[in-house]
C-alpha cells in the first residue's frame, strides 16, 4: 500500500489531497516568494484526526509542516522542495467550542479564521481584540504560532498575551489538554507559552482558550498630519499621557506609503477625496476607545489633537465622526500591504526599536540606502506605539522592483546591522520562518540559542516539526 493510502485509510479519503494541482494552492506563501512540494497536504476536521495525522508522520519518519490560513510573512508555513513532508491543513478544523461570558473566554479550534473569533466574540456583547489586515483569511492557530501583533497591543498585547489555554498535539501524536481559562495558574512552567511564537516547530496547535473584553461603547479615530518622524515620537507621548488605556492604537504611515495605496487600489479617474488640503510627510493614525458615551472621546481627541497642534507635533487633523468614518480611516492603513504587494512586493524589514531610537534610525538607515542606490524608495508604516516599523525598501516610481531585490543582501546588511546598533530586534511581529531564520542564529546571543536548540531537542528530537524553519 503506498504511504498516502495509509493516510486516507486513517483520516477518509476527502481528507488527503495527493494530486499536484489539488494541493498547489497550499504550497506556494502569501508572498509568492517561497514553493515547496509534499508527499500528501491532510486535512483533518478534529483534533483526533490531528493526532492520528501526526503519529502516522512520526511513525514513518515523515516530517509535518501545519499551516493555517497561509498568509504569514516569512515562509513559515511552506514545505520544502523535497516533497517529503505532509503539509497539515487545520482549515477545516473551525468550530466555536464555548463562549463563557461570565469568564470572559472563548474556546476555539486553530482553524477558525480571527475574523470569525471576533464576530463570535461580539455576539455575546464582548471584544476579542487581536486585529490584522489578514483576518478575514488568517487563523487562530496561526496567530498564536506566530505570536501575532497588529493594531491593538498598545492596549491589549500580542496574541500571546490574549492567550489562557491550548490545546496541542505534540510531535509524537499525544494530546496535550492544556485548555484552561485561568488568570492565575501558577503551578510551574508555563508550557502554553512554549508554543506561543514556536511556528509550528514544536507541535500542532488544534485549540485556544482566549481572553475577551468588554466592548468599547466610543471609538474615535484620529488622522494627524506630522512633518518628521520625530514629531510622531513625540505626539505618541502626549497622547499616551492623556489617553492613558484609552489609546488602543498608535499607527504612522509615511506619505509614500499612502501614494503607493492610491496609485495601487483605484482606477484612474477614481481617486479618492485626499485626506488633507496639502501633503505631508508623515501620518499618525490614533484610535481612542472607552466605555463612556462617544461625546466624551470626541471631546478628549479634539482637544489633545488642538494641543498637539499648538505644540508643533502635527499640523492638521481629522476626526471620524462615525464608525463608517473610523473605518475609512483605518482602510487607508489596512491597505498598504496589499497596495506594496501589488506593486510587485519589496524587501520587508519587521522591526521593533526603543521607541526613542526611531527617528534617527530611520534617518540614518534612510541616507545609507540611499548611498547604496538612489533607485531605491523607503516605505515606512508600522505599529509606532509598539516601538514596531514595517521598513520596506522598493524602487522609486518607474523603477523595476528587480533593482531592490538584487540588493537583498547589501539592503538587509545595512537595516540589520543598524537595528542592533540601536538595540532592536529583527522580527517584531512577523516571525521567522525560513526567510529569517539564519539571521535569528547570527544575531541573538549564543546562550539564547543554546536554551532555544535544548528546548527543541527535548520536544522533538528527530525534528519532523516544521524543519528548516526558525531553529
Ligand atoms: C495583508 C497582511 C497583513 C498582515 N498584518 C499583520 C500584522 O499586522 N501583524 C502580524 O503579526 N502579522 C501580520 N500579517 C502576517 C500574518 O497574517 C500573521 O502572521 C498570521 O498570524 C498568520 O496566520 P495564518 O493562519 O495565516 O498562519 P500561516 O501563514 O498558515 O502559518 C504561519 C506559521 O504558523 C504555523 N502554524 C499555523 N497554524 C498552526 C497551528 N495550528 N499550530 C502550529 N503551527 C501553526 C505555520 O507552520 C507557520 O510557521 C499580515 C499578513 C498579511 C497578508
Amino acid at each position: 500500500m503506498e504511504p498516502i493510502d495509509e493516510l486516507r485509510e486513517l483520516l477518509g479519503a476527502d481528507a488527503v489531497l495527493g494530486r499536484a494541482a489539488d494541493m498547489a494552492p497550499f504550497l506556494t506563501d502569501w508572498r509568492g516568494r517561497y514553493t515547496g512540494r509534499a508527499l500528501a497536504v491532510v486535512q483533518p476536521r478534529t483534533t483526533g484526526q490531528v493526532a492520528q495525522a501526526v503519529a502516522w508522520c512520526a511513525r514513518h519518519g515523515v516530517p509535518v509542516v501545519p499551516q493555517g490560513g497561509n498568509t504569514g510573512l516569512v515562509g513559515g508555513a511552506t514545505p520544502d522542495t523535497s516533497a517529503r513532508a505532509v503539509l497539515l491543513s487545520t482549515r477545516r478544523l473551525r468550530r466555536i467550542r464555548a463562549v463563557d461570558p461570565a469568564n470572559d473566554t472563548i474556546t476555539v479550534e486553530a482553524g477558525c479564521p480571527l475574523q470569525e473569533v471576533q464576530q463570535a466574540a461580539l455576539a455575546h456583547d464582548r471584544l476579542f481584540p487581536l486585529s490584522l489586515a489578514s483576518q478575514g483569511s488568517c487563523t487562530i492557530g496561526g496567530n498564536l504560532a506566530t505570536n501575532a501583533g497588529g493594531t491593538q497591543v498598545l492596549r491589549y498585547g500580542n496574541a500571546r498575551d490574549l492567550a489562557l489555554g491550548l490545546e496541542v498535539v505534540l510531535g509524537d501524536g499525544t494530546v496535550w489538554d492544556g485548555l484552561r481559562g485561568l488568570r492565575k495558574d501558577n503551578t510551574g512552567y508555563d508550557l502554553k507559552q512554549l508554543f506561543i511564537g514556536s511556528e509550528g516547530t514544536l507541535g500542532v496547535i488544534t485549540a485556544a482558550t482566549l481572553k475577551l473584553f468588554a466592548v468599547p461603547r466610543a471609538r474615535v479615530v484620529c488622522l494627524l498630519a506630522c512633518d518628521t518622524l520625530a514629531a510622531t515620537v513625540a505626539l505618541l507621548g502626549r497622547a499616551r499621557a492623556r489617553a492613558g488605556p484609552a489609546l488602543t492604537a498608535f499607527e504612522v504611515m509615511a506619505d509614500d506609503c499612502v501614494r503607493l495605496v492610491d496609485a495601487m487600489a483605484a482606477p484612474a479617474g477614481r481617486q479618492r477625496r485626499p485626506l488633507f488640503a496639502q501633503r505631508h510627510p508623515w501620518l499618525v493614525l490614533l484610535e481612542w476607545s472607552e466605555p463612556h458615551e462617544a461625546r466624551h472621546a470626541q471631546d478628549q481627541c479634539e482637544q489633545l489633537c488642538a494641543a498637539a497642534i499648538a505644540a508643533g507635533e502635527a499640523r492638521d487633523a481629522l476626526l471620524s465622526q462615525s464608525l463608517d468614518d473610523a473605518q475609512s480611516l483605518w482602510q487607508v492603513r489596512e491597505s498598504i500591504p496589499e497596495a506594496q504587494a501589488r506593486r510587485g512586493g519589496n524587501v520587508k524589514h519587521d522591526i521593533s526599536l526603543p521607541v526613542g531610537a526611531m527617528a534617527a534610525f530611520t534617518a540614518e538607515t534612510g541616507q545609507a540606502l540611499h548611498a547604496l542606490s538612489t533607485d531605491l524608495q523607503v516605505l515606512v508604516f508600522g505599529h509606532l506605539g509598539d516601538g514596531n516599523l514595517h521598513f520596506n525598501v522598493g524602487t522609486r516610481d518607474g523603477v523595476p522592483i528587480a533593482a531592490a531585490f538584487d540588493r537583498e543582501a547589501q539592503i538587509n546588511d545595512i537595516v540589520y546591522a543598524a537595528v542592533l546598533r540601536h538595540g532592536g530586534s529583527v522580527s517584531a511581529e512577523h516571525g521567522l520562518g525560513q526567510l529569517r531564520r539564519d539571521l535569528a542564529q547570527r544575531t541573538k546571543a549564543p546562550e539564547e540559542m543554546a536554551l532555544m536548540r535544548a528546548i527543541k531537542q527535548a520536544m522533538d528530537p528527530r525534528n519532523l516539526m516544521n524543519p528548516g524553519k526558525l531553529i
